[in-house]
């Protein structure tokens, strides 16, 4: 696996609902978690590894011993949603850019497994910034899209440096 960077147009992809649920799609995740450890992340989203599954996984912890705190989800969705505070967010498709987003602090998300069992899950404060995060990246929404117009200037070079690169690697046909 290698990781997608901005301004990569599969970031903006809306991606389609997993239908095919099975040993293949368990190893898929299995990998983007390891990519994920390996990565020093805290979620990964399928089209930040080129796939365009409606699938990421997660650990707020970042610590692979916390399984506890370690999750995968299909075909997720935000049903209801409480409170708002701006945090800190990074990504992995953006190297060293880090910005505030607001983000809302109680989320209800209905989901499945990796074998396509219907899940309900709650989250708060950090582990509902990271699942919303990740959703918003199957939805082809990136982090910076949701900073304010302030955040926006702040990181402009920092984002104009990652368009030069990446047209510099698709000239060179890599
Ligand atoms: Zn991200």
């Amino acid at each position: 696996m290698k990781i997608v960077l901005y301004p990569d147009p599969i970031l903006r992809k809306i991606t389609p609902r997993v239908e095919d649920f099975g040993p293949p799609l368990a190893e898929t995740a299995r990998e983007m978690l390891e990519f994920m450890y390996r990565s020093k992340g805290v979620g990964l989203a399928a089209p930040q590894v080129g796939l365009t599954l409606r699938l990421f996984v997660f650990n707020p912890s970042g610590d692979p011993a916390k399984k506890e705190e370690e999750g995968v989800l299909v075909n997720p969705r935000i049903v209801k949603r409480k409170g708002e505070a701006y945090g800190e967010e990074g990504c992995l498709s953006f190297p060293e850019i880090y910005g505030e987003v607001r983000r809302a602090t109680w989320i209800r998300v209905e989901a499945q497994d990796l074998e396509g069992r219907p899940l309900e899950l709650e989250f708060q404060d950090f582990q509902a910034r990271v699942v919303q995060h990740e959703l918003d990246h199957l939805e082809g929404i990136l982090f910076v899209d949701r900073m304010e117009p302030a955040e926006k200037i702040r990181i402009r070079r920092q984002l104009e440096k990652l368009e030069r690169e990446y047209k510099e690697t698709r000239a060179a046909g890599h």
